[in-house]
């Protein structure tokens, strides 16, 4: 299969495709291998992670440039995506140190313990859009806690996805069979969440696909972590700062042509302010050198592919249609879409109720408080949320009343960090989440232990 650049649409190199037989045999490795890796010293599994992070680190330039090339992400976005995985190596070392267990009360003369243990064999299914940091927060605690791991990512990023991560834990010594990549498509993934050996499913994806894996899962009785998609409100309220707040929502709308699943799919502002705010975005918009990210400093680099960008350009101009008034872009270029603002928007227009998976910010506008409740409310997702107020109480009093998973006061909606736990509520994923001590309940079972000093006594 062809490793195809978006930018240019150059072969960069060629992947294997897997299929179902090098998935059940990656799985039979991986489960082979895995006690001796859950028997080993934390210390030593610490270590192979922490080398891994520093490796990270070490060949940041150079995985930048796959990076860069392979999901058309621009310098910023992939220096971050270097920054997060390594984070996500270090953090899951500290894990692995962690108490394992708690000592739980009993009514008889024992002891009582819950012990976490290793799940055995973990599967990661993860999405094109940033691939490394998606793979390897799944990996990386799954890895510390002494599992094997499947990894399957989307079949148009191999190398940022899978390959990279192959080989960092290669060259910092994870002892052979722990760690499979296996590209391939949708096939594979129901392979890998169907396989006996694999105890857990960790997904990221869309919500359509997360559905199939969740049913897929539930008939195998198998757990499964779902991180789905999302269409989170970025509320402005009227005492903001109209320049920080212009620059907070052009970032969270259009970093990585908006293919995030935090992007800020919608902007509620004020009344008050709202002409100006439009005014200043679109200005900004227009403003944003949109091009391939390896020429040189540009804001927007080209869409994954053509089908996605025909599903923007649809979602935006099925909104111009329906009465929405095109402030900024709106035009493509090959996969080079142009940063995008809507006004006059209705929340029933499509750009605005659909997560749009690219670089379009629909504005609609409230009076009142609970008005900007209801409307950031009005979503079948909850991942994100972004309130810029010069008053903090104010803006989590408005938070209170908006259920999503992530709410940031005074910042935009994408924001990432190894240490936090990270996780969407209704149609966003299952409310379950990865990052920090979260990870323990991902990739760990529990297992009640208990015992005496003499065999227990019946009366048959
Ligand atoms: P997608 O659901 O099409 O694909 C995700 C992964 O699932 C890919 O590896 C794909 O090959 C695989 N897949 C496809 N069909 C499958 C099946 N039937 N069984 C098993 N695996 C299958 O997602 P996409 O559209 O390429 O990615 C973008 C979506 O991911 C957006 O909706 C975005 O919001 C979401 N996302 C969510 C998070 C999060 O943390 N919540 C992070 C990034 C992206």
């Amino acid at each position: 299969m062809a490793i195809v650049e978006p930018a240019t649409g150059a072969e960069l190199g060629r992947a294997g495709l897997a299929d179902a037989d090098d998935l059940a045999r990656a799985a039979r490795i991986a489960a082979a291998a895995q006690p001796d890796w859950a028997a080993a010293s934390f210390e030593q599994r610490a270590a192979v992670l922490r080398r891994a992070g520093a490796l990270i680190e070490q060949n940041a330039e150079e995985l930048q440039r796959w990076m860069m090339r392979e999901s058309g992400s621009i310098q910023g976005m992939v220096e971050f995506a270097t920054y997060v995985a390594s984070q996500e190596c270090y953090e899951a070392a500290a894990l692995a140190s962690r108490p394992v267990g708690e000592i739980l009360p009993t009514a008889q003369p024992r002891l009582s313990l819950l012990r976490r243990v290793p799940v055995g064999v973990v599967g990661v299914i993860s999405p094109f859009n940033a691939p490394l940091i998606l793979s390897s927060r799944s990996v990386a605690p799954a890895l510390a806690f002494g599992n094997a791991v499947v990894l399957k990512p989307d079949p148009r990023t191999p190398v940022s996805g899978g390959m990279i991560l192959a080989r960092v834990f290669e060259e910092a010594g994870l002892p052979d069979g722990l760690l499979h990549v296996l590209p391939g498509g949708a096939g594979v993934g129901s392979a890998l969440v169907t396989d006996p050996r694999v105890g857990v499913i960790s997904f990221t994806g869309s919500t359509g696909t997360g559905r199939k894996v969740a049913a897929l899962a539930a008939e195998h009785l198998k757990r499964v972590h779902l991180e789905l998609g999302g269409n989170s409100a970025l509320v402005v309220l009227d005492d903001a700062d109209l320049d920080l707040a212009v620059s907070a929502g052009a970032w969270g709308s259009f970093l990585h042509q908006g293919q995030i699943c935090m992007t800020a799919g919608r902007h509620i502002v004020h009344e008050s302010i709202a002409d100006d705010y439009v005014g200043a975005l679109a200005a900004h918009a227009d403003g944003l050198p949109v091009g391939d990210p390896t020429t040189g400093q540009v804001a927007l680099g080209p869409l994954i592919d053509a089908s996605q960008r025909d599903k923007v350009h649809a979602l935006v101009t099925g909104s111009v249609d329906a009465g929405a008034r095109l402030a900024a872009g709106g035009s493509y270029d090959n996969l080079f879409y142009r940063a995008t603002v809507l006004d006059d928007v209705r929340t029933d227009m499509p750009a605005y109720a659909q997560e749009v998976f690219g670089p379009v910010a629909p504005v609609v506008r409230f009076g009142s408080a609970e008005e900007a409740a209801r409307l950031a409310t009005d979503s079948s997702y909850g991942l994100s949320l972004g309130i810029l107020t010069r008053d903090v109480s104010r803006g989590l009093a408005l938070a209170e009343q908006i259920p999503t998973g992530i709410v940031h006061i005074n910042d935009q909606t994408v924001n990432d960090e190894a240490v936090a736990p990270f996780g969407g509520v209704l149609e966003s994923g299952t409310g379950a989440r990865f990052g920090g001590n979260a990870n323990l309940d991902a990739f760990t079972n529990q297992r009640w232990i208990t015992l005496r000093g003499d065999i227990a006594a019946y009366p048959f």
